[in-house]
């Protein structure tokens, strides 16, 4: 007894601890180090007093396991992760990870004054999207342009303001579920509008929408289906079609292309992706699409169209309280910036640089991490794999890739162990099982992690 009360007296007092070096230049905040030490502090006096702790251990190291406990504390929804998966536009990952010239756009825009609303020309207030408006005119032939937080806010301004109090037409099989509760027939409702479906589930014409105009509707709706695909005899409406109904009768075509590529996709093999551009040329009246999915930008959603109708959304109050931020403006007018070469635009926005890699790229960089892991005397082989574009954009359509497989010699633990063990890395590192073993897809891990990926690899494996 009096050997734990002995023990129990050489423990520290909280505020010497707080004065160690490696508490003081850890970087950790002083009351989350304090916390953290009442903490370890407290452990250790219940393992004296159960007979489990035999000597106290040195000030540092209780200051060492403090500074550790504390960093494990702190509260961050959003670090970063390497993204093993495949999926390019992983919505739970972030979707969209933004170009050089767009992040450092951000950096600059978030610590610093900057001309949000200014015209530094004429020293008065100017417009704050002016230049996104520039590039999008520049690059869809759009007659006019707004910027809203997220494509779902799009849909639910323009319905708002072009459509509010009237009847909506929507083909059955375009009321969808998007995710995140973000329903067609719902997002209606609340806009003020009546939905009034048109055709079936699998067929709808130009026939149909033709026959439900009356005097209350006030849009025709069209939604790319985005997370879904209808296969066997289907028919829709094309916005070509909905343009000469909308024309007869004064309606505007309204259409939520959802992905919203700006660069040709179409070469990567995502076939059915809508263009903004060519949706207008077809006759849209206005179009909106997400800012981070195929653009490769941050969240926010643009709208697109003619200007009676933009007009009308700006001095609707919702734009108010739907308008971006002053970060999100920057990334994208450095996002579109580069749109105009498409050269650039593939090689310096991730999205589009990792959807073009060719297979054999591929296949060389699977076989350099491959090698590495095994030099570090890890287990890995290359396989063949399938990456997708994700984020609702060409549901079904996977493209040709490689990824290392990962897999322990001998002993029974299994894939999701080693799945677990990366996902706990400090960077952590998130992939995919298959056939019990667990892949890491290279096109989506950037080459500046390879090193990184090898070395946590080798260790979980060896
Ligand atoms: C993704 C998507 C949305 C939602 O876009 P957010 O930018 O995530 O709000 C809406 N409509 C379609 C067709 C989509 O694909």
């Amino acid at each position: 007894m009096s050997h734990i009360n002995d023990l129990l007296k050489q423990i520290p007092h909280v505020d010497r601890l707080m004065q160690n070096d490696i508490i003081v230049k850890s970087g950790v905040y002083r009351h989350e180090a304090a916390d953290a030490l009442r903490h370890v502090l407290a452990e250790l006096r219940d393992g004296i007093r159960a007979g489990t702790v035999a000597s106290a251990p040195p000030c540092d190291a209780l200051a060492q396991v403090a500074v550790e406990l504390a960093r494990r504390r702190v509260c961050k929804d959003v670090s970063r992760v390497i993204n093993g998966t495949g999926v390019i536009l992983h919505s739970n990952l972030g979707r969209a990870c933004l170009s050089k010239a767009a992040s450092e756009a951000v950096v600059e825009a978030a610590s610093s004054y900057c001309t949000l609303e200014y015209d530094i020309e004429n020293g008065r207030r100017g417009s704050r999207t002016g230049g996104v408006e520039h590039y999008l005119r520049e690059l869809t032939g759009c007659e006019a342009s707004l910027v809203v937080n997220n494509n779902a806010a799009a849909v639910l301004l323009i319905l708002s303001a072009v459509a509010g109090g009237g009847n909506v037409l929507v083909s059955r099989g375009e009321l969808v579920e998007i995710g995140g509760g973000f329903r067609v027939p719902d997002v209606i409702t609340q806009c003020g509008c009546k939905l009034v479906e048109v055709g079936t589930t699998n067929k709808t014409r130009a026939a149909d929408y033709e026959r439900a105009v009356d005097a209350n509707t006030k849009a025709l709706l069209k939604v790319h289906s985005s997370n879904f695909e209808i296969v066997g005899f289907t028919e829709s409406a094309s916005v070509k079609q909905l343009a000469a109904v909308g024309a007869v009768h004064n309606i505007p075509v309204i259409e939520d292309i959802g992905s919203g590529a700006l660069a040709d996709v179409r070469r990567y093999g995502l076939r059915n992706e809508p263009f903004a551009k060519e949706s207008l040329k077809n006759g849209a009246d206005v179009v909106s699409f997400s800012g981070d999915k195929l653009l490769g930008g941050l969240q926010c959603g643009l709208i697109l169209g003619r200007k009676i109708y933009i007009d009308m959304m700006k001095n609707h109050p919702l734009y108010r309280a739907l308008r971006v931020d002053k970060m999100t403006i920057a990334a994208l007018e450095a996002t579109l910036r580069v749109y105009a070469d498409p050269c650039a635009a593939q090689r310096d926005i991730p999205v589009l640089a990792m959807l073009s890699l060719s297979e054999d790229e591929l296949k060389t960089r699977a076989n350099g991490l491959c090698d590495e892991i095994r030099k570090q005397g890890g287990s890995a082989e290359v396989v063949q794999t399938k990456s997708v574009a994700g984020g609702g954009a060409v549901p079904g359509l996977e493209l040709a890739s490689y990824a290392v497989a990962l897999h322990y010699t001998g002993d029974g633990r299994g894939a999701n162990d080693i799945e677990k063990r990366l996902r706990f890395m400090s960077v952590p590192i998130i992939g995919r099982i298959e056939n019990d073993r667990l892949l890491l897809d290279v096109r989506t891990i950037f080459c500046d992690d390879f090193g990184y990926v090898a070395k946590a690899a080798a260790e979980v494996t060896a």
